[in-house]
């Protein structure tokens, strides 16, 4: 078995990655792709506890910017994630990797409710939580229900994966000069506006000294790679 660096970690996929190279919704191939990655950290001995986001179903923001109300917008936003959520243990569960959903909003028929205590329980029964529907509260995002649920069940770390191999000073698209982080400081994730989390989520992180840890899940079979402390990636600790 490999050496790992964390036990027990919280991966935060953006709801974008689930789209695959479509424009919109779920691939389930990619969604495929997303479970052998999780796959793979179960194996190597870490427990998983998974946020997955919604913008590939729906925003809030871009609801609220069409004239709705901000609340029902992010209740919408909410349902997608919960969508993305129920993908996701549907195909874990086909693959043989013991799944189970927890939603921040009660809804019984569909899946159990949210609770730390009963999620550290299924962690530590070596089940792969899916914590969905976010923080469960209009305003927030999914980075910030990571964060939350990362202090809650007691990880060791945040992954958060992206289209990019870390943190840069500026975007490396657009700019050649850009710098890459090996290491950064969430105090200076916070000055310098560096946008990879809302600052709500990187707050309490910080608070709850919980490394959060960057890198491409592009790259497939990255997740792994990375808990073992190999590839490209930017970790954001306390000073
Ligand atoms: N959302 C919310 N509260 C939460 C989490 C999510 O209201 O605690 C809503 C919000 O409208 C957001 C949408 O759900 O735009 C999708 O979540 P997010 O934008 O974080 O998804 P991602 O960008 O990671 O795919």
């Amino acid at each position: 078995m490999t050496t790992i660096k964390y036990k027990r970690i919280l991966l935060k996929i953006s709801g974008e990655v689930l789209m695959g190279a479509q424009h919109y919704g779920i691939d389930l191939a990619t969604v495929g792709r997303m479970a052998d990655e999780i796959k793979a950290v179960r194996e190597a001995g870490a427990q998983v506890a998974l946020v997955i986001g919604g913008g590939n179903i729906f925003r809030g923001l871009a609801g609220a910017a069409k004239g709705m109300d901000r609340v029902s917008a992010d209740h919408m936003g909410i349902m997608a994630t919960v969508m993305n959520a129920l993908a996701m243990q549907g195909v874990l569960q086909s693959k043989g990797i013991e799944a189970r959903m927890m939603s921040a909003i009660a809804m019984p028929t569909v899946c159990e409710t949210y609770s730390a205590r009963q999620g550290v329980y299924h962690l530590e029964q070596g089940r792969v939580v899916i914590c969905a529907a976010g923080t469960g509260l209009p305003f927030f995002t999914t980075d910030t229900g990571a964060a939350l649920r990362a202090a809650e069940l007691r990880c060791e770390a945040l992954f958060k994966g992206t289209s990019v191999d870390g943190i840069y000073s500026a975007d490396p698209k657009k700019d050649t000069k850009a710098k890459r982080y090996d290491r950064i400081s969430f105090d200076d994730i916070l000055k310098n506006d560096l946008h990879i989390m809302d600052p709500a989520a990187i707050t309490l992180a910080r608070d709850n000294d919980i490394p959060v840890v960057v890198f491409s899940i592009r790259e497939v079979g990255n997740v792994a790679k990375v808990l073992s402390g190999h590839g490209l990636f930017t970790v954001v600790e306390k000073e």
